[in-house]
């Protein structure tokens, strides 16, 4: 007997088990497939940080969707919680984006012309930065106060929502994909080890990874891995009272679970060889990220010399050319979806895009974001391998 399920959904990271959250809660009968474990992909790695801030959203649908994104994790966080008993260290608090220099200066104000009529935040001088927190360098020439934004542990995040998918009848298989069912131009199932599995739509949410299904669908999945490494520190010190970012130092979070996140290395920290040197690569550790790390949080907070490391992490984010996500119908199919290539923003963004794929296989269309044009995998038709690295070297966590 076959297989069969309304939707089937390729990966369990984020994007895919957020995708099978939002289509189990509307009653769809899903089956998740995962080659390796829940979590085992970039998604265990992230920091977790659901700050509008930064360069990685641009002007118009690209916030619109961050903002839309954003405000889904206030009801979503608790609606996990409670049924899975879990404690997703969920946090919401002012932020500081500091500025140790001059060209940080310019990189914040640049984004706070567009941004500030989006977002509640103001530029405050480093008397005021100290004033908040004192422990902070005294070469901080100012910062970006906002007045919220939020954090959480994106594993166990990843956990939740697929624990949360299965209790609404998600069904999470550990099979690998290795092929697609395709009847003329219609999708039908995949193909695994383990035998087919059918279904109405497919759903390809396999992170870096999802460019395995270019040639099955003889139209670019264009994901490259983007390694990134963090650090979990225990600092003896009292918690930070504000989450804090630099656009070159990276980010410097005290958990709610008592340990201090700092990070994370990017594109711009690694050479054109080892940019795009693979996944297995990128879930190594290196000595030189550890130091380069350190030394950047010590930069800005020198107490941190006093903590000590308790882990590193690393990870391949799922770069796609322009950075911005690739989500809704594979043109030239019936039946196929692709939610990939979120790069520096898969945890921020994972909930609008199950909402986003939801609606496209429930109703043919989205109103989640007012346009999606910025977003379909169709502008990617005739795309230049060269993008990959323009856009590796300007993503910033
Ligand atoms: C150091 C670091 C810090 C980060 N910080 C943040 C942050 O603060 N905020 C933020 O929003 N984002 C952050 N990110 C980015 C974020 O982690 C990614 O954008 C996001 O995790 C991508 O999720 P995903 O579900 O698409 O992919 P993944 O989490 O990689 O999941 C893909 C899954 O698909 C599975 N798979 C692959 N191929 C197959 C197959 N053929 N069959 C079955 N299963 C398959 C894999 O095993 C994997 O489990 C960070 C990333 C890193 C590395």
């Amino acid at each position: 007997m076959p297989e069969t399920a309304d939707v089937i959904v390729i990966g369990a990271g984020v994007v895919g088990c957020s995708v099978a959250y939002y289509l189990a809660r509307e009653g769809i009968k899903v089956t998740l497939l995962e080659r390796e474990a829940i979590g085992s992909g970039a998604s265990a790695h992230a920091t977790g940080s659901l700050s509008l801030l930064g360069a990685e959203f641009s002007p118009g649908t690209s916030f619109e969707m961050a903002r839309a994104s954003y405000a889904e994790f206030h009801q979503l966080v608790p609606e996990l919680e409670e049924p899975t008993a879990m404690d997703l260290l969920y946090q919401r608090r002012p932020s500081l984006r500091l500025a140790l220099d001059d060209g940080e200066v310019d990189l914040i104000r640049e984004l706070m012309v567009w941004q500030e009529p989006h977002v509640s935040m103001r530029w405050i001088d480093a008397d005021e930065v100290r004033a908040i927190e004192p422990r902070l360098s005294p070469s901080i020439i100012g910062a970006m106060y906002e007045d919220e934004s939020a954090q959480l542990d994106s594993y166990r995040f990843n956990l939740a929502l697929a624990r949360g998918a299965e209790l609404k009848g998600a069904q999470i298989l550990h099979r690998e994909v290795t092929g697609l069912i395709t009847n003329g131009n219609t999708v039908s199932g995949v193909r695994t080890a383990s035998g087919d599995v059918h279904a109405d739509a497919v759903v390809v949410a396999a992170g870096t990874w999802s460019r395995a299904f270019t040639p099955w669908l003889g139209f670019p999945v264009p994901v490259r891995p983007m390694k990134g490494e963090r650090l979990l520190l225990n600092y003896p010190g009292e918690p930070l009272p504000v989450l804090i970012s630099s656009p070159r130092r990276g980010h410097m979070i005290s958990r709610t679970d008592g340990l201090t996140s700092v990070g994370s290395t990017g594109g711009r920290d690694y050479d054109q060889r080892d940019l795009f040197a693979g996944e297995e690569f990128d879930r190594q550790p290196t000595e030189s990220a550890r130091l380069e790390l350190l030394q950047r949080a010590i930069d800005v907070l020198p107490d941190l010399e006093r903590a000590e490391l308790v882990q590193q992490l690393a990870g391949s984010r799922p770069l796609s050319p322009d950075s911005k996500p690739i989500i809704g119908p594979v043109p030239g199919w019936d039946g196929i979806y692709l939610a990939t290539g979120h790069t520096t923003k898969g945890i921020h963004l994972g909930p609008v895009t199950g909402r986003i794929i939801a609606d496209y296989i429930r109703h043919g269309s989205t109103q989640a974001v007012s346009d999606m044009t910025e977003f379909l995998p169709d502008r990617f038709a005739d795309f230049a391998d060269d993008d990959f690295l323009v856009a590796a070297q300007s993503a910033e966590e």
